[in-house]
C-alpha cells in the first residue's frame, strides 16, 4: 500500500480520540472552557447520558464574532502565544484542540455574544464542516450544543458504557469543578431533571454540602494548608475522619491549580496519611486543592490535560501528606480501626457461670456502632439447653452436616468454642450468622417472600449525585429485595421500608451500604448485582464480632447452622469453623 498523508477529516477524527474519550469528557472540556472564561454560572444539560446531547452554557466573556470558525479549527486558542507561555500556563486550556476535537465526532451548536458586542453569532458544524451560520440575539456568554456524539465514528460509539455508567462519569466532572470553583453556580440536568446545583457563594463548604449530604459534609476535617517552612506547595480542602471510609479510591479528588487530576502518587500520599486509621482495603474521602506556582509544574502530558509532571514530586507529595495527617491529629483524636482489647483479651466464660437470663450485650469496642442489637433466636431443639436448673448444661448439637459437638464458651466475644469426640473446635459467629442469614433470604428470595419492614418513621437519605444516578437506575431491584426506596428531590431519596433482616439498623446506613455495592461494580449485570446486595444486607444483619451471645443464642446458632447446606464457608468463602484435633493438641504440648 502506497504511504498517504491522511485527508485532514480523517486526521481530525483521530485526532479527536484523544482529548473526546466519551460524553464525560465533552462535559469536561466544555466546562473548562467556561471557567476560563471567567463564566460565574454554567449549566450543564445532558440527555442520553450524553450520546444524544451535552450542552453547557455559561455567561462568561463570549467569542468575538470574528473568532467563532477559528475557535474551531485544530490548534486553535486565545490562551498561548509562545512557547515561552508554555512554562506557566494558568489556564485550564492551553492546546487549542478541544472544540476541533468535539466539533469533528458531533453535530455542534454554538451561540455566543461577546462582551461589548451588539449581537451574537450561531454557528452549526457538522462533523466538523460548518454548515450555517447566522446572527442572533443573545445574552452574553456561550452556548455550546453537542448532539450525536460520535455519530460518525462507530467503533468510538460502540465502545461507550451504559448510559447509567456515562451519567456517574458526567455527575463526577461537574461536582469535582463544583468543588473547585466554589464561587461559580453550577446546574446539571439529566433528561430534564436537575440532579446537582451549587450556589456560588464562593464558600466550599456549601458545595460540600451539596456533594455529599449534610451529615457527611459536617464531618469531614479541613486540611490546613502546610506552606511555608520553605515550601512553595500550598494544601487545602477537606479529608473523611478516619470512620468515614469507602471501598475504592473513587473519593479522592485532586486538584492541582485548579486543575482536576489523576495522580496515583498524590492518591497514595493521601491515602498514607491515614495509615492505621483505616480498616485494610478501605480508602478515605478527601477533597484536596495543591497550589504551587505554575512554573513548577508541567500540564502539557497528555492531550486530556488530566495528568501533570511536577518538578519536585516529592515536596509536593510530603506536602500533601503532611497537611492531611495534621488536619487528622487535630481534627480530634482519630482512635486506630484496630482489635480492640475486648476482642482479643479475656472475656472467658465458660457454661457453668451461665446466667440464663443475661441479655446480649453490646461490646463497648464495637467498632461498627449499630447501636444495640438484640438477637432473636429459635429456642433451642428438642434436647437443648436444659432452662429448669441454676446451671444449663450444654447439649450434644451437629452429627450430619456439622461434627458432633457442645459448646464449650465464647471467647473473644468472637468465636464460640465447642468440644467434640475427636478435640475442639472455632466458630467464628460473625461468618456463621452470615451463612445462615444467607441461606435463609436466597429461600425467601426463590420463593418470592422477602419480609420487608415498613419504618414507621420514613428516612431522607441525601447521596452525592453520582450515587443517586446509580441508586436510581436500581429502585426496581431493590424493591425485589425488600427496600421501598422513593426519589425525593435532588439526589435524595425517602426510605419507607427496608428488608425485614435489617430491622435493626439505621435505614440510612442500610441504603448506604448497598449504594456502595452499586458502585464498585461498573456495569452491574442485574444478577449480579443482586447477589451483591443480598450478600451485603446478610453481612450487616450478621451478628458482629464483640457482641458476647449467652449460651442458648450459641447453641441456636449452631443449630442453625448445622440446617445449611454449606455450612462450612460463610457466603464469602471463609472458613466458619476450625478444627483443632486432639492428635494436633497433643503434638503441640508435646504429648506424642
Ligand atoms: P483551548 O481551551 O485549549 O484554548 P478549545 O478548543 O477548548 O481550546 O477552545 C478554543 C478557543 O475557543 C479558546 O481558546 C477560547 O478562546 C474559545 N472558547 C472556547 N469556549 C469558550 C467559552 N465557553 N467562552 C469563551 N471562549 C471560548
Ligand atoms: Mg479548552
Amino acid at each position: 500500500m502506497a504511504i498517504q498523508v491522511l485527508p485532514e477529516q480523517l486526521a481530525s477524527q483521530i485526532a479527536a480520540g484523544e482529548v473526546v474519550e466519551r460524553p464525560a469528557s465533552v462535559v469536561k472540556e466544555l466546562i473548562e472552557n467556561a471557567l476560563d472564561s471567567g463564566a460565574r454560572t454554567v449549566h450543564v444539560e445532558v440527555r442520553g447520558g450524553g450520546s444524544e446531547l451535552v450542552q453547557v452554557a455559561d455567561d462568561g466573556a463570549g467569542i468575538p464574532a470574528e473568532d467563532v470558525s477559528i475557535a474551531f479549527q485544530r490548534h486553535a486558542t486565545s490562551k498561548l502565544h509562545s512557547a515561552e507561555d508554555l512554562e506557566a500556563i494558568s489556564t485550564l486550556g492551553f492546546r487549542g484542540e478541544a472544540l476541533a476535537a468535539i466539533a469533528a465526532v458531533s453535530r455542534l451548536t454554538v451561540v455566543t455574544r461577546a462582551v461589548g458586542a451588539a449581537a451574537g453569532t450561531r454557528l452549526v458544524l457538522e462533523g466538523g464542516r460548518e454548515a450555517s451560520r447566522d446572527l442572533v440575539g443573545a445574552p452574553q456568554g456561550t452556548v455550546i450544543a453537542v448532539e450525536n456524539l460520535f455519530y460518525n465514528v462507530p467503533a468510538r460509539r460502540k465502545f461507550l458504557k451504559s448510559t447509567t455508567t456515562e451519567k456517574r462519569l458526567i455527575d463526577e466532572f461537574v461536582t469535582r469543578y463544583a468543588l473547585a470553583y466554589p464561587g461559580a453556580r453550577f446546574r446539571l440536568s439529566h433528561d430534564g431533571r436537575v440532579t446537582f446545583q451549587s450556589q456560588g457563594s464562593g464558600d466550599l463548604a456549601d458545595v460540600l454540602v451539596g456533594v455529599y449530604g449534610a451529615e457527611i459534609a459536617g464531618e469531614l476535617l479541613a486540611l490546613e494548608s502546610a506552606s511555608g517552612r520553605g515550601s512553595t506547595v500550598s494544601v487545602s480542602g477537606y479529608v473523611g475522619p478516619p470512620g468515614l471510609h469507602r471501598a475504592n479510591r473513587n473519593q479522592i479528588t485532586i486538584f492541582v491549580n485548579g486543575r482536576w487530576i489523576r495522580d496515583n502518587r498524590l492518591t497514595y500520599a493521601i491515602v498514607q496519611a491515614y495509615h492505621t486509621l483505616l480498616p485494610t482495603g478501605r480508602y478515605p474521602v478527601a477533597v484536596v486543592f495543591v497550589r504551587l506556582p505554575y512554573e513548577q509544574v508541567d500540564v502539557n502530558v497528555h492531550p486530556a490535560k488530566t495528568e501533570v509532571r511536577f518538578r519536585d514530586a516529592d515536596a509536593v507529595f510530603g506536602a500533601v501528606q503532611r497537611a492531611v495527617r495534621e488536619s487528622l491529629i487535630s481534627g480530634g483524636a482519630p482512635r486506630p480501626v484496630s482489635l480492640s482489647q475486648s476482642q482479643i483479651g479475656g472475656d472467658w466464660r465458660l457454661p457453668g457461670g451461665w446466667d440464663r437470663n443475661e441479655r446480649p450485650q453490646f461490646s463497648r469496642h464495637e467498632t461498627d456502632a449499630q447501636g444495640s442489637f438484640t438477637l432473636d433466636w429459635r429456642p433451642p431443639p428438642e434436647g437443648g439447653a436444659q432452662y429448669g436448673g441454676d446451671r444449663p448444661e450444654p447439649a450434644l448439637m451437629g452429627g450430619e452436616k456439622l461434627p458432633i459437638m457442645r459448646v464449650v464458651g465464647q471467647v473473644g466475644a468472637s468465636y464460640i468454642i465447642t468440644e467434640g469426640p475427636d478435640g475442639i473446635f472455632l466458630i467464628d459467629q460473625h461468618a456463621a450468622h452470615e451463612r445462615i442469614l444467607y441461606e435463609q433470604f436466597m429461600a425467601a428470595r426463590a420463593a418470592q417472600r422477602i419480609a420487608s419492614q415498613g419504618l414507621v418513621a420514613s428516612a431522607t437519605v441525601q447521596l452525592p449525585p453520582d450515587q443517586a444516578t446509580l441508586l436510581q437506575d436500581q429502585l426496581g431491584l431493590l424493591e425485589e429485595l425488600g427496600f421501598q426506596v422513593e426519589p425525593f428531590g435532588p439526589n435524595t431519596f425517602v426510605v419507607r421500608a427496608i428488608p425485614a433482616l435489617l430491622s435493626r439498623l439505621d435505614p440510612a446506613k442500610a441504603l448506604a451500604a448497598v449504594v456502595e455495592d452499586l458502585e464498585n461494580e461498573k456495569e452491574p449485570l442485574a444478577d449480579k448485582l443482586e447477589a451483591r446486595i443480598i450478600l451485603r444486607v446478610c453481612k450487616s444483619a450478621a451478628v458482629k464480632a464483640g457482641q458476647a451471645l449467652s449460651l442458648a443464642e450459641m447453641e441456636a446458632m449452631i443449630a442453625q447452622l448445622e440446617a445449611c447446606q454449606n455450612p462450612q464457608t460463610c457466603p464469602h468463602g471463609r472458613p466458619t469453623l476450625i478444627h483443632l484435633s486432639a492428635s494436633q493438641l497433643a503434638r503441640q504440648f508435646g504429648r506424642a
